[in-house]
């Protein structure tokens, strides 16, 4: 059920964040909100009920620019903002990535993913468990002249550890030992200490970067 009623939002003045999960409209509220300072940033869940879009793009751009479009064309507003992410292995030569949702099979079954990726990086040795977490997050804005996409991109590097530790987060974070904090599992971040470092921290400076 919608919570906010569309015809009661300036278009000039609110963007919509292309996301279901709570975490990231906060996240993406505060950064972006910092530099965009006259906007009211809104989920499009709480706009009504859409159907998610297809992601077939190739790249996390393309996916992030279809969810991107698809929350415009939803609601008829002219800013949205969305995030597609990743987790890049160099030894599986860059897998699951844009995959990483629904690597094993189901969306979202990050229990069957850490399960396939340990299975998948047994035999590699310590020096060439190297990946990162990419974020590409994009902010789509319509006009009567058309339509202007500015990126940012971000990075978090680590390395794929053997077995599974820490709590905290989701998806592939148990096992992903953090190359800025040595010995430590991105699952054992506080969500505070992650959105410091993390992909999506970074892809969401790097575009705040390009709109100062
Ligand atoms: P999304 O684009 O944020 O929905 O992420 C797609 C998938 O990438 C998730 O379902 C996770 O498997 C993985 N992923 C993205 N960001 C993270 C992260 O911060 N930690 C762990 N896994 C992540």
């Amino acid at each position: 059920m919608a919570q906010i009623d569309i015809s009661t939002l300036d278009p000039a003045t609110t963007v919509v964040v292309a996301t279901g999960n709570a975490h990231k409209l906060t996240e993406i509220e505060a950064i972006l909100g910092q530099i965009m300072d006259e906007c009211r940033f809104v989920a499009l869940g709480d706009l009504g009920s859409f159907d998610d879009p297809e992601e077939n793009g190739e790249t996390f751009y393309d996916n992030a620019l279809i969810k991107a479009q698809a929350a415009l064309g939803a609601t008829g507003l002219h800013m949205a903002v969305a995030d597609d992410s990743g987790l890049c292995v160099d030894a599986l030569g860059g897998d699951p990535g844009i995959h990483s949702a629904r690597w094993a099979g189901e969306h979202g079954n990050d229990a069957a993913n850490n399960e396939k990726l340990l299975i998948q990086m047994a035999d590699v040795p310590d020096d060439q468990r190297t990946a990162r977490f990419h974020s590409t997050v994009v902010l789509v804005t319509r006009d009567e002249d058309g339509e202007e996409i500015l990126a940012g991109n971000g990075d978090c590097e680590g390395t794929i550890a053997y077995d599974l530790r820490g709590t905290n987060g989701f998806g592939y974070d148990p096992l992903f030992d953090l190359a800025d904090i040595p010995g430590k599992r991105m699952a054992e971040l506080e969500p505070e200490e992650k959105n410091a470092i993390s992909h999506r921290r970074r892809a969401l400076d790097d575009l705040v970067s390009k709109l100062g």
